[in-house]
């Protein structure tokens, strides 16, 4: 069934759907052999195309392109730095060289990926089945639909699903959707207490942690690491900010939890856009500020662009300026940092993982940044190999890319695939 042939349901708004559309057909006017050229390993990341003359010119990823980086080099991120997440950085030095971690390989990190890259693609699939909702039956608030989909990454961490599922294990002995049957998603991966506590407190029935009536008081990272897909949910930079800072609090109750989440969707949905980091930056400011509780990640914020135009500095230093990660507004920090200093992802995403902190966070909010800036072709051939679940990220990444573009599939095999609820 075309599109035009749908019929969309009262509350669905179809101007909404009409502005997303036009703004990805745009994006991915780009054809596609102009979108695989090898990387240029100068100045920067973009593939290469070539004129009427046969010179040769940088090619701005698609949007489709920085969807996939995004994703995927965020994974690749927390896989890059989750065998050195509780390493200091001499430690770090002792065991990889002092360049630290700088691939994948026998004495390194091994390509598997944590709870990171777990939650991540599991904010995706509530996204696009919320999505599916909205489309198929009423346009409604998506929290509830990621919350649905953390409570299924909770039973993917040994919970039984009539623990796990709280309201949406009612009448259901088993939870739906096909991220489900990944089996490789069913393990724990030093995940996050936070997040699981308070995924286990609403399954016990309680009432949803939000910022007005916060489930706990953490600023962990938990919030952030997982929030980059937000950037998909609307082509309104601001929608995206309050979503991501509600999809966040479901977990973390302090603002730096939770606002840290919300900035990293705001920026990726920028990057995606086209826009420079810098830019990006410029125009969350004002954003960020009008929240309250804004004050400690617009501090950090300020400290990782300041830092930037020193250069490259030592990981103490880093570690002195910015902190370890383990909170939020840090690894944002870092991982800005990080984007700021190289004009390379494999660059950045070495950067953002060597240092005394939380690595393979820090690695997987800057591989989102990254991805979404330079595009799915600046990511190491040899780190994609070895990736861990790469089958299962790309597939994801392509269905959300079929649901939030132009045409979405309408069939059932694809509502079996995301039920809207
Ligand atoms: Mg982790």
């Amino acid at each position: 069934m075309a599109m035009s042939e749908w019929e969309w349901a009262p509350g669905t708004s179809q101007e909404h759907v009409d502005r997303i559309t036009r703004f990805h057909m745009d994006s991915l006017a780009v054809p596609v052999e102009q979108r695989i050229r090898p990387s240029d390993p100068g100045r920067h990341d973009f593939p290469i195309g070539l004129d009427e003359n046969g010179r040769k010119f940088p090619v701005p990823p698609t949007w489709a392109d920085r969807v996939l980086g995004c994703v995927l080099a965020g994974a690749v991120g927390d896989a890059l730095g989750a065998s050195i997440e509780f390493l200091p950085i001499d430690m770090i030095r002792r065991q990889h060289g002092e360049q630290g971690v700088t691939g994948f390989g026998p004495a390194g990190p091994d390509g598997t990926i944590t709870d990171d890259t777990q939650m991540t693609l599991f904010t995706l699939e509530g996204l696009i089945r919320a999505h599916v909702r909205d489309r198929i039956s009423n346009a409604g608030d998506p929290v509830p639909v990621v919350q649905h989909a953390y409570q299924r990454w909770l039973h993917t961490q040994g919970f039984d699903w009539s623990q796990a599922g709280g309201p949406f294990a009612e009448g259901r002995a088993q939870p739906d959707g096909w991220l489900m049957t990944e089996r490789g998603l069913f393990a724990r991966r030093a995940p996050g207490n936070t997040c699981v506590t308070a995924l286990r407190v609403f399954a016990a029935g309680n009432p949803a942690g939000s910022m007005a009536n916060p489930v706990n008081d953490s600023k962990g990272c938990g919030g952030v690491m997982r929030a980059a897909p937000v950037a998909l949910w609307s082509t309104d930079a601001e929608v995206v900010f309050a979503l991501g800072a509600a999809t966040a609090a479901l977990t973390h109750g302090h603002p730096s939890g939770y606002l840290s989440a919300a900035s990293l969707a705001y920026l990726v949905h920028g990057l995606l856009t086209g826009t420079s980091l810098p830019d990006c930056i410029a125009a969350l400011t004002p954003v960020l500020t009008r929240w309250q509780g804004h004050e400690e990640q617009l501090a950090r914020l300020t400290t990782a662009v300041r830092l930037a135009d020193e250069g490259l500095v030592s990981g103490e230093r880093l570690a002195d300026e910015l902190g370890g990660g383990w909170v939020g507004e840090e690894a944002l920090a870092i991982a800005v940092y990080a984007m700021l200093v190289t004009d390379s992802l494999p660059e950045a995403l070495r950067i953002s993982v060597n240092h005394s902190g939380d690595s393979d966070s820090t690695g997987s909010v800057c591989g989102n940044l990254a991805g979404a800036r330079y595009g799915v072709a600046a990511i190491p051939a040899d780190w994609l190999e070895q990736l861990e679940l790469r089958p299962t990220i790309t597939s994801l990444t392509r269905d959300a890319l079929a649901e939030f573009g132009p045409t979405p599939p309408v069939d059932d095999a694809w509502l079996q695939r995301y039920p809207g609820w």
